[in-house]
C-alpha cells in the first residue's frame, strides 16, 4: 500500500542506456506507467565492452535475457600480457564467471539494445528530448521539457550517466568528483590478419597502455590508457586525438595502428577516469541510478552490472514500501554497500596498471604470473570480482 503514489503510478526515467533501461523495464514490471526521455535523437548504439559480473547475473537471468547476453558475447576467450612483438609475457586469470575475460562480456550498445527490445509494453520512449525543470508539490513531480511536454509524475529516475546535467541542477553541492587521474580512449578499429581472440594487453614506459579485444561484429576494440590529469572529454574530438598522439609517440607495438584507426572510426569514446560519490542518491521524488549516482570507472569495472541491478532494487524497494521516502531510503541501503565496495580500489592498483618505468614494468608482469599461480588464485578471484554480494536480492513485491 503507497500513501503517497497514485495508482497506477507514473515514473519518468532520463537517459536510455544500462541503467535508464533496466529502470524502466522492472517499473513497468512492477505495475507504473513509465516515460524514457533520452537526450540523443534516437537509440545510442557504440561503445565498447562492458560485463556483467556478481549480482547482475542474478537480476539479468531475473529479466529471462541471461541466454541472450550470453548469445551476444564478444568471443573474447581470455586476457594476456604482451611485449612490444606481440609475445605473451603472463596470462591474466580468467577461469569461472568472473575472470578477467568474464563468461557475460558484452559491447555496450549489443547490451543497451538488448534491454530496449526487451522492454515490456506500454513503455513509452522518448528521443531528442530532455528535462529543462522540475518543481515538486505534494501530490507529484512536474517535469518540463525541451520539447515543450509537461509530465506530472509520482518519481523522476535520472539515469544520465557520468555527466548528468540533471543530477547537478537538482544535487546541488552533493556531487563530488574524485578524478582518478587516468585518461582512457576507446574506439572501434578494423581487424587484421594478427588479430585472435584473446584481449591483448600491452604497456610501456610513461604508463601508456594499449589493449586490443575482439568484437563479435568482425571488428577489433581498441583502448589507449594512460596515467594524466587532463579531461580530454571537454576537447573537440580532433584537438583530443592528436593530444593522445603526442602522448603515444615512440610508444611502440601496435600504438600507431590503433591511432591511425581512431583517427578512421566513427565511434570514438574519450573518458578522463572519475568516480561520482554522493552522500544521498535521492532527493523527495528524485532519485539517480547507475552512473549518475556512483560512476565507479572502467578502473573499479562493474558499472554495467551495478546499474542494471540499480533498476531492479529500485523497483523492488517501491514495491515493497507504503511511502517514496522509506522506498528509496530502502533502495540506497541495499546498493550502497555494493557500490562503496566497488570504488574502494586497492591501494596503488592505478600505479600497478600504468607501470611508467622499465622497473615497474618487470614488476608488474611479475604480480600478474604469481595471480595466476593456482596459491595465489583466490587472490586473483577477489580483484576480477565485482558488483559481488552475499546479499539476495530484495523480493519484488
Ligand atoms: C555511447 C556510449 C558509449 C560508451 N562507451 C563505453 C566504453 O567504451 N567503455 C566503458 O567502460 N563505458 C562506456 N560507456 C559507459 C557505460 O555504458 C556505463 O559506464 C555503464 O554501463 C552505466 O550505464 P548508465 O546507464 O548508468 O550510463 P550511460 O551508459 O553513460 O548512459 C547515460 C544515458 O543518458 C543519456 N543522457 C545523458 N544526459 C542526458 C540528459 N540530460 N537528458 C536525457 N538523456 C541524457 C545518454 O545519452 C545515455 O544514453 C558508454 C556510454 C555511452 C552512452
Amino acid at each position: 500500500m503507497r500513501n503517497d503514489i497514485r495508482d497506477p503510478p507514473h515514473a519518468v526515467v532520463s537517459g536510455a542506456s544500462i541503467a535508464g533501461l533496466s529502470a524502466a523495464y522492472w517499473l513497468r514490471r512492477t505495475g507504473w506507467q513509465v516515460t524514457v526521455i533520452e537526450r540523443a535523437p534516437g537509440f545510442r548504439d557504440g561503445g565498447q565492452n562492458v560485463d556483467v559480473r556478481g549480482v547482475g547475473r542474478e537480476v539479468l537471468t531475473r529479466m529471462g535475457l541471461f541466454d541472450v547476453v550470453k548469445g551476444l558475447n564478444t568471443t573474447e576467450t581470455s586476457a594476456v600480457l604482451v611485449d612490444g612483438r606481440g609475445r605473451v609475457t603472463a596470462e591474466l586469470p580468467s577461469d569461472g564467471p568472473d575472470g578477467a575475460t568474464a563468461e557475460l562480456e558484452i559491447l555496450r550498445g549489443d547490451f543497451a539494445r538488448a534491454l530496449l527490445d526487451h522492454l515490456p509494453e506500454g513503455v513509452e520512449t522518448r528521443y531528442g528530448d530532455t528535462i529543462t525543470g522540475t518543481a515538486e508539490d505534494e501530490d507529484a513531480i512536474t517535469v518540463s521539457t525541451y520539447s515543450g511536454r509537461v509530465l506530472r509524475a509520482d518519481l523522476l529516475v535520472l539515469a544520465e550517466g557520468v555527466r548528468s546535467a540533471t543530477r547537478d541542477r537538482l544535487f546541488d553541492g552533493l556531487v563530488e568528483r574524485r578524478a582518478l587521474g587516468v585518461n582512457m580512449v576507446f574506439g572501434t578499429i578494423p581487424r587484421t590478419a594478427g588479430d585472435d581472440d584473446r584481449w591483448r594487453w600491452y604497456s610501456t614506459v610513461g604508463g601508456r597502455q594499449v589493449h586490443l579485444r575482439p568484437d563479435n561484429h568482425g571488428t577489433i576494440r581498441a583502448i589507449l590508457s594512460y596515467p594524466r590529469d587532463e579531461d580530454l572529454a571537454s576537447l573537440d574530438r580532433a584537438e583530443a586525438l592528436a593530444r593522445v598522439r603526442a602522448r603515444y609517440a615512440g610508444a611502440g607495438w601496435e600504438a600507431g595502428r590503433v591511432l591511425d584507426g581512431f583517427d578512421a572510426s566513427e565511434d570514438v569514446y574519450v573518458d578522463h577516469l572519475t568516480q561520482i560519490r554522493m552522500p544521498t542518491w535521492h532527493r523527495g521524488r528524485v532519485c539517480l541510478v547507475g552512473d549518475a549516482a556512483w560512476c565507479v570507472t572502467p578502473m573499479g569495472g562493474g558499472g554495467a552490472s551495478l546499474a542494471l541491478t540499480s533498476g531492479y532494487v529500485l523497483a523492488a524497494s517501491l514495491s515493497s514500501h507504503a511511502d517514496t521516502e522509506s522506498a528509496l531510503t530502502a533502495y540506497e541501503a541495499w546498493m550502497r554497500p555494493l557500490v562503496d565496495s566497488t570504488q574502494r580500489l586497492p591501494p596503488g592498483v592505478v600505479r600497478l596498471a600504468h607501470p611508467r618505468t622499465r622497473l615497474g614494468l618487470a614488476l608488474r608482469t611479475l604480480v600478474v604470473r604469481s595471480l595466476s599461480s593456482p596459491l595465489l588464485a583466490p587472490v586473483a578471484a577477489r580483484l576480477t570480482q565485482v558488483a559481488g554480494t552475499d546479499r539476495p536480492l530484495p523480493p519484488l513485491a
